[in-house]
């Protein structure tokens, strides 16, 4: 059984149409159509969209929706796109080279792999709610930093100010022996900060293997993670629910 939100779906779908459109039209405001930026942009529509959940087994399940509501939704998608593009365009990432796809670190191979969902979050000051800033957040497998998909991706991770406390990853796929194979992957997003107690939120990633590495964003699954929330030492422990 999968819990999907397909509202993510269709927000990468028109996020990703959107910049195409930018690129094919010349670009003469000359706004960045790197990964990091597109990914930046779905966070952005994503953190201000209600997520539309559905249970299926595959991928292909439909929710049947009032043909009016799924309008208005597709408008409200490309009205906050347009709002997220100009937003990151005017504060980009200052430590990401925003090289587009150029600077891949994996080679694109016909070999099976594992092709790890780009994971992102949010992480805050749990006193007064506000997006933590200024700190490094990690991303973690096996007690080692996991290795990024190109170098438009850090790990760790810096939260700047104008990017409301987020933080995303898209690690390096993982091989396997062959295609169709289901694996679950644990990780660990672990942040220090002086003056609040160490975070580390453990998740695991279900993951089916496929028969090529998958480098086009647009075909990538994003795994949303719970907000993540800091504490001073000697607080209750809640985090992430
Ligand atoms: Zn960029």
């Amino acid at each position: 059984m999968n819990i999907h939100n397909t509202a993510e779906e269709k927000i990468i779908a028109k996020v990703t149409e959107i910049f195409e459109a930018i690129a094919a039209g010349g670009n003469a405001e000359g706004i960045c159509t790197c990964d990091q930026c597109r990914l930046d942009t779905v966070c952005y529509v994503l953190n201000r969209t209600p997520p539309r959940y559905i249970v299926s087994n595959r991928g292909a399940a439909r929710t049947e929706t009032d043909p009016l509501v799924r309008q208005q939704e597709g408008a409200d998608i490309v009205t906050l796109a347009h709002e997220g593009i100009k937003q990151i365009s005017h504060n980009q990432r200052p430590h990401f080279s925003h090289r587009g796809a150029a600077g891949k670190a994996v080679q694109e191979e016909a070999q099976p792999v594992f092709n790890i969902p780009t994971i992102v979050g949010r992480m805050f000051n749990g006193l007064d709610f506000s997006p933590m800033s200024g700190i490094q957040v990690e991303l973690r497998r096996g007690g080692e930093l996991v290795v990024m998909k190109d170098y438009n991706w850090q790990n760790p991770c810096v939260l700047v100010p104008n990017t409301e406390g987020a933080f995303s990853f898209w690690p390096v796929p993982i091989p396997a022996q062959s295609g169709n194979l289901h694996e679950n992957f644990e990780f660990t997003i672990k942040a220090e900060a002086p003056g609040f107690e160490d975070l580390n939120h453990f998740f695991q990633i279900p993951v089916i293997s496929d028969s090529q590495f998958s480098n086009t964003f647009s075909m990538s699954r994003i795994v949303k993670l719970p907000d993540l929330y800091m504490f001073p030492p000697g607080g209750e422990d809640f985090q992430g629910v």
